[in-house]
């Protein structure tokens, strides 16, 4: 049998990121920046106040109190969005709004809170200090400065800033299309009668959503019957749209496990035994015109849920650039005995609760049975508790390693 670690690194060496795309700002959003991004002008692009009031010159303001307001002439009314019509000279202001530029001769904002909103005259009832409620011309960011590095995720705040700095467009790795396709003439789809023999597809959603967590633009396809031409032709089909395919079901042993005879005509795909459990059929390889990377997954649902956590999702990531490619793994108390066959990984459902304020270890609660068909309990855990092939037993208490789901 061919350990965990082989099996990936053998899958990660044949997946290489995806050629970059130049992508509208909202398209970009979750995916990772190819070259670093330089701001073309300052930020903000000019002087501004930051509150509704009036734009002064500090020595006509410098004594004023509650008791002896100063009166000042109104020259000007500066909306955000309009140009000051006229400087600022001694004994005048002008009225100013939140983002508005600043007119010339203008050295403090008052708020509108410290003077009683007059106009054409307004009285102010205490000074600011220099410079105050003014925002100026490059305080966020600078002309030529980098504002994003290469390899940056581009989340809400990145396409924000990218907007501000008035880029429509970026290079970024596109995210993988994954193509999810379940096998097996027992399944029928939820919203269905279900007849005698049936099950109802629970791979298919869930591994569409786990690949939509993994970033990738997931296209569920349903279920195949164990039907060799109907399945050749549907993943025939499926290949325009896929940057990689992923099924389950039909690798193991059976009668009708017809995944393995239909993708030998396809492509070249290696089926291997895994020293692992759950999860041990797996298959891995390239298929079609374009040598599309397709995975064969086992067709209980927790082991093609581990399946993908442990070799897709890593492959997903690294199609979209990711340098970390692997769940974080902590140390953890285990609340249970556990047992674990010889020579095999075993990932068991667990929650993990972390370390009161952060110190110390966390424990972990191993959820459910260990069959592989327990979905119940595949949805109440949070983590898989990973022991490696040699360990057999596990005691009460002992430390385990965790691997954190979402
Ligand atoms: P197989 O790998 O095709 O032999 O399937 C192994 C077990 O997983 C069988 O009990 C199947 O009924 C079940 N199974 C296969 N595919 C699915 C699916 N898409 N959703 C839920 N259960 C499945
Ligand atoms: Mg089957």
């Amino acid at each position: 049998m061919k350990s965990v670690e082989d099996h990936l690194t053998g899958i990660l060496g044949r997946i290489a990121p995806l050629a970059p795309l130049e992508l509208q700002l909202l398209d970009a959003h979750g995916s990772l920046l190819v070259d670093e991004v330089a701001a073309t002008g300052d930020l903000p692009p000019f002087d501004n106040s930051s509150m509704d009031g009036y734009a002064v010159r500090l020595a006509d303001v410098a004594d004023a109190s509650e008791r002896y307001p100063v009166v000042l002439d109104v020259v000007d009314d500066i909306a955000a969005g309009n140009a000051p019509k006229t400087a600022i000279g001694s004994g005048t202001c002008a009225r100013i709004m939140t983002g508005a530029p600043l007119p010339e001769g203008a050295e403090a904002i008052v708020p509108v809170e410290w003077t009683d909103a007059g106009m054409p005259t307004v009285r102010i009832t205490k000074a600011p200090q220099s410079g105050q409620y003014i925002r100026r011309r490059g305080s966020d960011v600078t002309a030529g400065q980098t504002v994003l590095d290469a390899g940056s995720v581009i989340g809400s705040a990145q396409v924000g800033l990218l907007a501000a700095i008035g880029r429509e467009r970026i290079r970024v790795r596109p995210k993988p299309r994954v193509v999810i396709l379940s096998t097996g003439s027992e399944l029928t789809q939820p919203g269905r009668p279900i007849g005698p023999g049936q099950i109802r597809d629970s791979n298919s959603y869930m591994l569409t959503a786990a690949a939509r967590e993994a970033g990738a633009i997931a296209y569920r396809v349903g279920n195949v019957p164990d039907d060799p031409k109907i399945l050749i032709d549907t993943i025939e089909d499926q290949l325009i749209r896929a940057d990689v395919v992923v099924t389950t079901g039909g690798v193991s042993a059976g009668a009708y496990d017809v995944v393995k005879e239909v993708l030998s005509e396809l492509g070249t795909v290696e089926f291997d035994k895994i020293a692992m459990q759950p999860g041990m059929p797996q298959g891995f390889g390239v298929i079609g015109p374009d040598e599309t990377p397709i995975f064969t997954l086992p067709g209980n649902p927790v082991s093609a849920f581990v399946s993908f956590e442990v070799f897709v999702r890593p492959a997903l990531l690294r199609m979209q650039g990711a340098e970390v490619t692997e769940r974080p793994i902590v140390r953890a108390t285990c609340s249970a005995a556990l047992k674990s066959p010889e020579g095999k990984r075993r990932f068991l459902r667990a929650w993990y609760t972390p370390p009161v304020a952060g110190v110390g270890e966390g424990t972990v609660d191993p959820v459910g049975g260990t069959g592989s068909h327990l979905l119940g309990s595949l949805a109440k855990a949070n983590a898989l508790i990973t022991l490696p092939a040699d360990v057999t037993e596990v005691a009460e208490g002992a430390e385990v390693s965790v691997m954190l789901l979402g």
